[in-house]
Parts: structure tokens; C-alpha cells; sequence
């Protein structure tokens, strides 16, 4: 992406390659949406509502049209619940058409599938198609050997880098992480120049060490929104069940009809911390406000009715969890395929970026 002038005003520091230049070595990103490359850099003034326009801007939506189905050649399926077939990582799956669409898209479920309606790429299938293109004269993976080296090798890299972006773009749009805000702007300015290197530059990236850098600014960010609710919520909801109620809403504005929870009983909130194991957990109808579940468990999790408002889910397993009619709209760090995997319903509330994945009826 382009650097705006601010941009170029500091050093974001970010010696993350070996031997190279983060900025000056990156490719042209090709097929970006004309309504995309029209508007300046990623506004460096943010709110909730414009996350949106944020995250076409880095282009984080996955859009297929523009990648050659590299999810389903570079990546291994096993025969599971979630795949009805075992593939090596690096062969097509036989449901892959010449036109890299997938012959069984509106049956993948009922086929053996599932694990394929809920994976999403955060948009690193088109960009690494990009990438791969301009570095080998058009080809894609099925024209040219190397091609495919490349473009199956930077496919993991890019969505490590994405997902990264996906998380700084929801802290700069959080009023309650102001204070990280200026840290979060240096981390954009140097992390999303790397997603568009060249495919050599991706291989050699260290991807470890943008976490490290990333990392400490969500962290942060993590505690001072988990902060700000709880200290929101109203003093009797802390002492005992409520009912239910309106509050005020994670972006400090306007009121936000929460779901009817009670506070969870002393036992369980204990459980409740990061990478707990919480598989088949009964936490439905709870008002969970504010905990850190970073890496939890979740699996089967009863879920429905809960309300999630500042819950860190940021890399948390909600397989197979039951989020019927529960209140996501202002957890933190939840990704798409995090919602793919879970089972919801219409009355699932999401953050307002993501949408209700169609086997949600
Ligand atoms: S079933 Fe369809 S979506 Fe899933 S890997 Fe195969 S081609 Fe891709």
C-alpha cells in the first residue's frame, strides 16, 4: 500500500528481513479494486464505523475472484468432520475447476465439507496471487513450477501478516485503546508494506519477529478496553444476576440493548482466563464482560445468550461452539473463521465488520 506523508515522518524500526529493506524491496500489488486505489493510505484518524473502509483499504476481505484457489492446492486437508478427503499439502483438490472455482461451493456442507465454508484467508489468497503474478511474468501455480514454490510457500506467510493487520485495524478503530493509538499507527506503517514483498522477501520474512514487535501494542490495547468495561458495567450487575438491560455501547456512544445474563458464579470465573481449557463449558446466559480468553478452549462451548462484550478471543477455539443468540458484537480479536466455525444463529450478535456465515439459519 501507499505510505502517506505522515507515514514517512518516523521509522516504524521493524528489522524484520535478512539483509533487505521492508520498504523498498516490495512488490506492485496489481488488482486492487479501482474504489480501493482511489482513496489515501488508511485514514490515521479512525472510528468503529469506518473499520470498514479500513480494511478494504489494506485489503484484508477475502475475495476469490482475484486469487487461483491456492487454499485448496497449497494447503493439507485430512479427513475429518471438517473434510470429507485427505490432501497433500501442494496437490489441487479434485473439487478444484480449471477456472479456480470449486465445483461443490453450494453443497460444501452437505458434501463432507464444512471446514471449507469456514476457512477464510483474510484476503492473503488474492494478494500472494498478485505477488506471485508479478514476479513470474502472469504465471500462477498451474503454469510454472516456481510459481507455484512461491506461491504456496508465501500463502502462510501472508496470512500471519493479515492477520496482524486484521487485529491492528480493530485497535486504532477502539476509542478505549486511544492511548495506544499513535504506537498502533507506527505498527501499520510497518507491517502492511510487508504483506506486498516480493515472493523472495516473503520467504526470508520473520514472522516471529513482527509478532514480537506487534504483539506488546494489542496486548495493551487488550487491557485497556478489558479495563474500560468492566468499569463501565453498573455497579449491580457486579454483585449479582441482572436482568436484562441497556447500557452503555464499547464505543461510548448511544446505548446497546444487551442480552438478559447474570455474572458468573465465583467458580467460574476462575476459569476464565487466557488459554483456558473451557471444551464443552455451560457459560450460556452468562455476562462475561471483559475477560481474557486469548487462546481458550471453546470447543462445544455453550455460549448461547452470553454476553462477550470486551472478551479478548484472540486466537481462541470456538469449534463447534453454540454462540445461538449471544453477544459478539464487541469482543475483541475475533476473526472470521473463528465465527465460521462456531454455531450461530440470526440472533448471533457480530462485530459489525464480519457477516453471519450463510449456514447460520
Ligand atoms: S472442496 Fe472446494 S473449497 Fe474445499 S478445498 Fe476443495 S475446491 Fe477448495
Amino acid at each position: 500500500m501507499r505510505r502517506s506523508a505522515s507515514s514517512e515522518a518516523h521509522d516504524p524500526g521493524f528489522g524484520v528481513l535478512d539483509g533487505g529493506d521492508a520498504v523498498g524491496v516490495r512488490a506492485e500489488r496489481p488488482g486492487r479494486p479501482a474504489e480501493v486505489d482511489g482513496v489515501a493510505d488508511y485514514p490515521h484518524e479512525v472510528a468503529l464505523s469506518d473499520r470498514a473502509l479500513l480494511l478494504e483499504q489494506l485489503d484484508l476481505r477475502t475475495d476469490c475472484s482475484r486469487c487461483t484457489g491456492l487454499c485448496c492446492v497449497a494447503l493439507t486437508l485430512t479427513r475429518s468432520a471438517d473434510f470429507a478427503i485427505d490432501k497433500p499439502a501442494g496437490e489441487p483438490c479434485p473439487n478444484l475447476r480449471e477456472d479456480f472455482g470449486c465445483a461443490i461451493h453450494a453443497r460444501l456442507r452437505s458434501s463432507g465439507f464444512p471446514g471449507c465454508t469456514a476457512y477464510d484467508c483474510l484476503g492473503a489468497g488474492q494478494r500472494v496471487t498478485a505477488v506471485v503474478r508479478a514476479a513470474h511474468g502472469g504465471a500462477t501455480w498451474r503454469d510454472d513450477p516456481a510459481a507455484a514454490r512461491d506461491a504456496f510457500a508465501a500463502l502462510p506467510v501472508v496470512t500471519q501478516v493479515h492477520e496482524l493487520l486484521w487485529y491492528l485495524s480493530e485497535v486504532l478503530a477502539h476509542p478505549d485503546a486511544a492511548p495506544v493509538h499513535d504506537d498502533v499507527r507506527t505498527a501499520l506503517d510497518g507491517t502492511s508494506p510487508l504483506a506486498d514483498l516480493a515472493p523472495a522477501d516473503l520467504l526470508a520474512l520473520d514472522v516471529d519477529a513482527v509478532r514480537r514487535r506487534v504483539g506488546p501494542v494489542i496486548d495493551r490495547a487488550s487491557a485497556l478496553v478489558r479495563g474500560a468495561a468492566a468499569g463501565r458495567r453498573p455497579a449491580a450487575t457486579r454483585e449479582r444476576p441482572s436482568a436484562t438491560r441497556t447500557r452503555p455501547s464499547g464505543t461510548g456512544t448511544g446505548t446497546h440493548a444487551a442480552p438478559s445474563t447474570s455474572r458468573p458464579a465465583a467458580t467460574v470465573r476462575r476459569r476464565l482466563r487466557p488459554g483456558a481449557d473451557l471444551v464443552g463449558a455451560q457459560l450460556r446466559g452468562l455476562d462475561l464482560t471483559g475477560a481474557d480468553l486469548r487462546g481458550a478452549l471453546l470447543l462445544g462451548a455453550d455460549l448461547r445468550g452470553a454476553d462477550l462484550a470486551a472478551v479478548d478471543l484472540l486466537g481462541a477455539d470456538l469449534r463447534g461452539a453454540d454462540v445461538r443468540g449471544a453477544d459478539l458484537s464487541r469482543a475483541l480479536f475475533v476473526l472470521p473463521a473463528q465465527v465460521g466455525a462456531a454455531q450461530g444463529d440470526p440472533a448471533t450478535r457480530l462485530p459489525a465488520v464480519l457477516d453471519h456465515p450463510s449456514h447460520w439459519t
